[in-house]
């Protein structure tokens, strides 16, 4: 049973459709006010808890998210951190699952809950998800167990009724309020007449009481092939020498599947020999790369490239953007590419 413990809520809102209205006359959706949060979402009044706000101006549509952004979301949450018992940040949809990785991986010792979320429908709109997905987030970052503590110390995604690790998730629908989904991680919790926490699939520290930290470098130079069958020699070349980059994420077949081709490995390999790191993550939805499967993987790994297991595209760039800011060496990222950090791969 978890007790109701009054808990003291920082809700950021960056931006997106969550924060919009329809102007009457015009039917145009535009920002509104977010103190004024209350006028339109009432419900709010009727929740124990505390709830500040802190709004990004101007709002941004996700789209337009950078690693400025997130450093700024980073330094917010560590100012405010000792001040409040769990955050909900309002944001876009569109690339919410990679604000939500790369937060992931910025933030050490997080004993707090920082949930995401947004909607489909603006809040503003009778038939709005928003409502739902903001009250039950509220809820779910004040949820403390009988000695305090809260339940999700993580980095999640709230959305239409269930909370995921945020560096599991992506995207999926465009259209459905089931935008999101965790391809393969369990959900923390699922919310009907109660909120029913999937406690063995959540991270606990495991020792309490470490001060957060964030890591505030970050590094974009990265390019992503994604595989079709026909691909060219001169598109695979001109996307490995394009100047600067450090890593390159490719996109394969099934369980890490590759052309064999020799034009294909001879150029994977000599950008590896180059120092680039290629990380092999699957096009499936679900599964993972296994590269000893097949002759098709065996040669991507001979040629150097290395694994990225079960992860998610946005966990994968966000990993990599997070480790090229960290490390100058991309030997070093390499080992820690392969290992879990955050909870956002696993090892069959
Ligand atoms: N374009 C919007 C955004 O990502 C869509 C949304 O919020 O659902 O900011």
């Amino acid at each position: 049973m978890t007790n109701i413990i009054k808990s003291k809520i920082l809700l950021i809102y960056t931006g997106g459709t969550i924060g919009m209205k329809e102007d009457p006359e015009t039917m145009a959706l535009s920002p509104f006010e977010f103190n004024q949060i209350l006028i339109e979402v009432p419900e709010l009044k009727k929740i124990v808890h505390t709830i500040d706000t802190l709004s990004f101006e101007p709002p941004i549509d996700s789209s337009d998210i950078n690693l400025d952004f997130w450093v700024d979301l980073a330094i917010k949450i560590k100012e405010e951190y000792l001040n409040y018992d769990g955050f909900v940040i309002l944001h876009g949809t569109d690339t919410m699952s990679f604000t939500a990785s790369a937060l992931s991986f910025m933030i050490n010792n997080l004993e707090k809950p920082i949930i995401l979320t947004g909607s489909q429908l603006p809040i503003g709109k009778l038939r709005t998800d928003g409502k739902e997905n903001l009250i039950s987030s509220i809820e779910i970052a004040a949820s403390r167990d009988s000695i305090g503590r809260p339940i999700v110390p993580e980095v999640c995604i709230y959305f239409d009724n269930k909370l995921f690790r945020g560096n599991r998730t992506t995207k999926f629908s465009a259209e459905n309020f089931k935008a999101f989904f965790s391809p393969n991680y369990p959900a923390l919790a699922e919310s009907g007449i109660h909120i029913k926490f999937n406690k063995a699939y959540i991270n606990y520290p495991k020792n309490w009481g470490n001060e957060i930290e964030i890591e505030t470098s970050l590094n974009s130079s990265i390019a992503v092939i994604k595989l079709f069958p026909g691909i060219t020699p001169d598109y695979i070349n001109a996307v490995l020498e394009t100047p600067n980059i450090r890593a390159v994420i490719i996109e394969t077949f099934g369980s890490g599947n590759a052309p064999t081709s020799s034009w294909f490995i001879s150029l994977i390999e000599k950008a590896c020999n180059k120092g680039i790191l290629i990380v092999n993550i699957t096009q499936c939805l679900t599964g993972s790369v296994d590269m000893d499967a097949y002759s098709t993987g065996i040669s991507l790994k001979k040629a150097g490239v290395i694994g990225g297991y079960d992860s998610t595209f946005e966990a994968a760039i966000c990993k990599l953007i997070f480790l090229m800011g960290k490390y100058h060496d991309n030997k070093h990222i390499k080992d820690i590419m392969t290992t879990n950090i955050k909870g956002e791969i696993t090892f069959n």
